[in-house]
């Protein structure tokens, strides 16, 4: 046998010597599946049932994948200009994308990174930045129990500190923390939990406060921790009296995830800087990108050097990025009924799977419908109940990845009826056995 044999037998049963997998512990996790090709809501392992991505490998995948039209747009694009430094080169796709997402969002600038973390990281130092440009630097930021903004040091920092943090805690800088009060079907505390946040908010926003950071509607990794709109107006009404700024974080919730095309405009918000990744390029391809209020940009447009956002990444606008992000939002705007109307497929699946005495906690918004598995020992990422369900469920052609026992669905648009049906039943006989 060949090496290249023994590679082809083993690759689904082994794990690659050379590879260090994200987020993994080789020791308690079973080997990750070749998978050479996938269409729309299916990916399609050699000589195996296809399987379910209900989760949007990673919540990328945003209108399917292999998605023929966005496949075009690129290769159209790799064979015409696949990249151009940016500091001193314009191209068409950039600015095609630039102009369209100001135009929607209402935020006037656009400053390109390379994913969700950098696309934090740039709003973080913009923030803290434009303080100091003006002449009053602020120090505190504000961020919220449970959230998620990414890996980088500057993202981690904002985010929970938990155990994944941990090795790092004392290289992170320090940020003053409320909790997330979040909600789900049948919730009769949640305004009291919003009313002590408030409060909280109200004392820690009297220290200067260069900004406040939030995952509109939805924490994502924090175990999809769903709030009400009017909890996001009234703390973006204290921090506007506080003279602070609001980043949104809509990596995960931006492209219509929450049901309209960004989750501040359905919580009725306007924040002053935004960051976008995952579905951007309808998960094709690796681009981050932050919008600001021209006033922000304003206060960096100076003859002082110092004034300058001294920021930037090799590959910055990426053309073949661009052209994948065009050809997404297209899709996107022929077709708004596909995430609008997303939520009322949902309900009547998670309202059938909520009379299971394990489900607690139901909960959805827009293409995101979540809920926790009541189990043994303490909730969060390490409780093992959501892994096992995993397993159980993927036995049935259907990729979950439950955080910790929160189990949730975030589908590709694309995704059928009968496929989604197939969702839930899955689930709803893992759990059986579980
Ligand atoms: C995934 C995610 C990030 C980080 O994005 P990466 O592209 O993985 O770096 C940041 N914020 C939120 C809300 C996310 O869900």
């Amino acid at each position: 046998m060949t090496t290249e044999d023994h590679y082809q037998q083993n690759r689904s049963s082994a794990w690659n010597p050379n590879i260090w997998p994200p987020f993994t512990q080789i020791s308690s996790n079973e080997p990750p599946i070749t998978i050479e090709k996938a269409k729309g809501a299916l990916l399609l392992p050699d000589n195996q049932q296809p399987i379910i991505d209900a989760i949007s490998s990673w919540w990328v995948t945003l209108h399917g994948h292999s998605n023929t039209y966005i496949a075009e747009a690129v290769s159209t694009q790799a064979n015409k200009l696949e990249q151009i430094i940016f500091a001193d080169f314009l191209h068409p796709q950039a600015e095609r994308i630039a102009a369209r997402l100001s135009k929607k969002i209402g935020l006037e600038r656009l400053f390109f990174s390379d994913n969700g973390s950098t696309a934090v990281e740039v709003a973080l130092k913009i923030a803290c930045q434009f303080w100091s440009n003006i002449g009053q630097p602020k120090s505190q930021i504000i961020a919220f129990e449970g959230a998620y903004h990414g890996d980088t040091f500057g993202a981690m920092a904002v985010g929970e500190r938990n155990l994944f943090s941990e090795p790092f805690n004392d290289k992170l800088f320090p940020v003053s923390r409320l909790p997330w009060p979040s909600t789900w079907w049948d919730d009769q505390d949640v305004e009291k939990k919003e009313h002590h946040v408030l409060i909280s908010l109200e004392k820690l926003l009297e220290k200067p406060t260069a900004a406040v950071i939030i995952e509109p509607l939805v924490q994502g990794a924090g175990g999809m921790a769903m709030v009400r709109p009017e909890f996001l107006k009234a703390v973006e009404k204290r921090i506007r009296q506080a003279n602070s700024l609001l980043i949104a974080d809509e990596v995960l919730t931006g492209f219509g995830r929450c049901g309209k095309l960004f989750a501040f405009q359905r919580a009725g918000l306007c924040p002053d800087l935004i960051a976008l990744s995952k579905g951007l390029t309808g998960g094709f391809l690796p681009m981050g990108v932050t919008m600001a209020k021209e006033k922000i940009f304003e206060v960096f447009n100076s003859n002082e050097p110092k004034h300058t956002f001294w920021h930037g990444h090799s590959f910055t606008a990426n053309p073949l990025g661009c052209a994948a992000a065009n050809a997404s939002l297209d899709l996107l705007e022929a077709n708004p009924n596909s995430y609008e109307d997303f939520e009322s497929r949902h309900i009547p699946h998670l309202q059938q799977l909520a009379k299971d005495s394990k489900v607690t906690k139901p909960r959805i918004t827009g293409t995101i419908s979540a809920f926790n598995i009541q189990a043994k020992g303490n909730d969060g990422y390490l409780n093992t109940s959501g892994k096992r369900l995993k397993y159980l469920v993927r036995e049935l052609g259907v990729f979950i990845r439950p955080l910790g026992n929160v189990v949730y669905l975030l589908p590709p648009l694309c995704i059928e009826d009968e496929q989604l049906e197939k969702c839930y039943w899955a689930i709803q006989k893992g759990l059986k056995n579980l």
